[in-house]
């Protein structure tokens, strides 16, 4: 029985690549020392893999930037503005990912790899662009493998995935290019045939309904291709890669692929095991996904034997690998470097690296030899269920008893607009996402106050003289709502985390989001209460300020549980309930305080959103039902705001619309409030603040910019309807941007005030 991991995270225990990358970029180091770094890392992860005694290593995972790019270079599809960028490699390669602003060649863009957290360079495919391919890093990486005495596995991201990720321009159909893509794949086979015994080709585009139909019709006949290409290499064979959900309308087309082997993702498609096996022609060996290559818990080994046994006694042992679900690199890398964590925490997790001495845990019980192993597992996971904060009986009990009425707000929308009347905004009234610039001097202070350098009624002290400051400018600028800032948050959901209980924070885990960016999400491992308000003070204390209405600035439920690693013994709609009721609280207790309007942000709900229909629609139901609990506990009078950042909102705005919040602000700027057009022809009935300016650039925009998007929004939607803000925060701005753009925001809406 051979088992394998479908990657390993890129980053280093340390985060030794985006150090290396970011100095690199610097111009601190040399491209020498970067490949020096990259390859060292590398064989530190194939040590993991080889020390856990799994039958190959990965190669192939590895990337200097992402494996989406490396394809792309791999076949020559480079977009003709960074012909000027030169001939050097890697300063090319760095180009693509990141922009030259020498030379002001915008980079690629980049957009979310299925419902991950992980961002990948989208393919652009010109029309009649002439590709020269490049070679792949996993030819370099598995011939080095091999001198060092591994057994590698080659990695690579299948052709009919990178070009159904791939954006046509200019009218272009990417799948007009899939011959000569398949030709490239095939010469990268040949090649890579003679490394490696086994090639992992990744297909996860067939777990999803992405694939259009043209180009299923040519799959078959595509893989046979690919296949006879490893034929002519010699003793090595394909293994098929799906995951991120189960197979199920392409469940044919992956079964009858050809390769030897096909990999399915059982965490997230434990169903479809039966009918997998049930498609599986004789002799295609099975690669069972059972080890969770997206969170940071233990795997449950009875549950894995469980399908293990099923496998094997269907298939036989001979055909059955047993492996990661996906790629590790949505995992932190070492749980080794947790010291701080509590014991009966600690004890249920799970990084990269435990995740590789798992699968020989598994292979071990598959051969029966691992009754302690399975008796250890069971009894730590039934330790953890027992511990009372993972299991909190008043939480339970209140989740439960959670009452339809409580989904809804005392009034219908046209009601509420007539009771919210006593707050006397203007036509078009002004407001701004909630954060406003986070100055070097507001970091020390949250910093000084974190390492008990500062006292805590020196850190309110001054953290209440930021908010005075940040009133006082908005007065200044004549904004009709205001905020208080969030001078105090680092992070829109840690800020909360911290406060929550059943919440806890790593030290080191880290998770690659893009390049050499990293991410460390808070962990829910237990059930989630409030133990105290949490941002009343802040906001009463910035409304006791000024006469104009303070919004009250919290995260909704979604976005706090999207941007966590999240326990899997509970299901996550659960664990939104939960975290619902507690902000519940926090909306009740604000309104009690005096603020009567509050902004729930739901940054997150679109990108939760599963890959197929049937499991968006499941998801929908249960994300805005949080939502409608976070929010509906309050007066006709209080007016609830929501705030989500992008413009893609045709295939969610029924479910915007179940929100039922009174305004909603959303990212618009750019697409030229073109996105309107959706909520018209939706006939949305709510308030709604289109963005009007990028906050994303430095750039200042000119009151004449804002007053033609305002001019245009109102084409779409009615003056009654209609609000006035930037595109999102304003936290990673400086004032000296941050100011004159809402100087100018506010001047717009005067001059489009007067003409209406
Ligand atoms: N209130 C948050 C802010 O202004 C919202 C951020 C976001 O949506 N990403 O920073
Ligand atoms: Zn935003």
């Amino acid at each position: 029985m051979r088992t394998h991991i479908l990657g390993f995270p890129s980053m280093g225990r340390q985060r030794e690549l985006k150090q290396a990358l970011e100095s690199f970029w610097r111009g601190d180091t040399s491209a020498h020392d970067l490949t020096g770094t990259a390859h060292k890392l590398q064989e530190a992860h194939w040590g993991v893999q080889r020390e856990a005694g799994l039958s190959y290593v990965t190669t192939g995972d590895f990337s200097l930037y992402d494996r989406m790019l490396d394809t792309s270079l791999m076949l020559g599809a480079v977009p003709a503005r960074f012909a000027a960028c030169g001939k050097d490699a890697l300063t090319r390669y760095f180009a693509l990912a990141r922009g030259d602003a020498s030379r002001n060649i915008p980079a690629m863009e980049m957009t979310k790899w299925f419902d991950t957290n992980y961002h990948y360079l989208v393919p652009e495919i010109e029309p009649d662009a002439v590709w020269t391919p490049g070679e792949h890093p996993v030819l370099e990486a598995s011939k080095r493998a091999t001198a060092l005495g591994f057994t590698p596995k080659a990695a690579i991201i299948g052709p009919f995935t990178w070009l159904a990720l791939a954006k046509g321009q200019n009218g272009a159909d990417p799948w007009t290019r899939l011959d000569e893509v398949l030709a490239t794949y095939a010469a990268l086979l040949e090649q890579l045939g003679s490394l490696c015994s086994c090639i992992q080709i990744e297909e996860p585009i067939l777990c999803t309904e992405l694939l259009p139909a043209a180009a299923a019709e040519r799959f078959t006949e595509a893989y046979a291709g690919l296949n006879a290409a490893v034929a002519r290499a010699g003793s090595t064979s394909l293994l098929l890669a799906t995951y991120f959900g189960p197979l199920t309308q392409h469940l044919p087309l992956a079964a009858n692929s050809g390769c030897a082997a096909l990999h399915i993702d059982l965490v997230r498609g434990p169903n479809q095991l039966d009918a997998v096996v049930a498609a599986l022609p004789e002799h295609t060996a099975l690669s069972l996904g059972l080890v969770n290559g997206r969170n940071i818990w233990k795997t449950d080994y009875a549950q894995a034997a469980n399908f293990i046994k099923r496998a094997v006694s269907a298939l036989g042992a001979d055909r059955v690998l047993l492996a990661s679900s996906c790629s590790l690199l949505h995992s932190p890398v070492d749980l080794a470097e947790e010291t701080d964590l509590p014991g009966h925490i600690k004890n249920r997790m799970a990084f990269a690296v435990q995740k590789c001495a798992e699968l020989a845990d598994l292979k071990a019980i598959a051969q029966g030899q691992g009754a302690d192993l399975l008796a250890a597992n069971a009894a730590l996971l039934a330790e953890a269920q027992a511990h009372a904060d993972t299991v909190v009986t008043t939480v339970r009990e209140r989740a439960a008893a959670v009452t339809p009425a409580m989904l809804a707000r005392k009034s219908p929308r046209a009601a509420r607009k007539e009771a919210q009347n006593w707050l006397r905004l203007p036509l078009l009234p002004t407001t701004t996402i909630g954060s406003f610039p986070q100055t070097d001097h507001i970091r020390k202070t949250r910093l000084a106050f974190k390492r008990g350098q500062m006292s805590q009624a020196d850190y309110e002290t001054a953290i209440k003289a930021e908010i005075a400051g940040c009133i006082k400018k908005q007065q200044e600028l004549g904004l009709d709502v205001l905020v208080h800032g969030e001078a105090e948050r680092n992070d829109m959901v840690e800020y909360f985390g911290q406060q929550l209980g059943g919440f806890c924070f790593t030290r080191n885990g880290w998770v690659q989001s893009y390049g050499s960016r990293c991410v460390k999400p808070p962990v829910i491992y237990g059930d989630v209460y409030r133990k105290a308000p949490m941002t009343v003070e802040w906001a009463r204390y910035a409304q006791s300020l000024t006469q104009k209405p303070v919004k009250g600035m919290l995260t909704g439920p979604v976005t706090i549980l999207c941007w966590s690693f999240v326990r899997d013994d509970l299901p996550r709609s659960e664990v939104c309930r939960q975290i619902a009721l507690a902000i519940r609280d926090e909306v009740t207790d604000l309104e009690a305080a005096g603020i009567h309007i509050i902004q729930i942000d739901e940054a997150a709900l679109r990108e939760g959103m599963p890959l197929t229909a049937a499991e968006a629609a499941v998801y929908l139901q249960w994300a805005v039902d949080a939502f409608l609990l976070t929010s509906t506990g309050v007066e006709d009078r209080t007016q609830i705001h929501t705030h989500m950042c992008y413009s893609e909102f045709n295939a969610i705005l029924p479910a915007i619309a179940r929100m039922d919040a009174d305004v909603i602000s959303i990212e618009s700027s750019r697409s030229g409030m073109e996105l309107l057009d959706a909520f018209t022809r939706f006939h949305y009935e709510g308030e709604v603040g289109p963005g009007v300016y990028d906050i994303h650039s430095p750039r200042i925009p000119t009151a004449d910019e804002m007053v033609h998007l305002l001019r245009l929004a109102l084409k779409h939607i009615d003056k009654s309807q209609l609000w006035v803000n930037p595109d999102c925060g304003l936290k990673t701005r400086r004032w000296e941007e941050a100011y004159p753009a809402l100087e100018n925001m506010v001047a717009a809406t005067l001059r489009v005030r007067v003409e209406l």
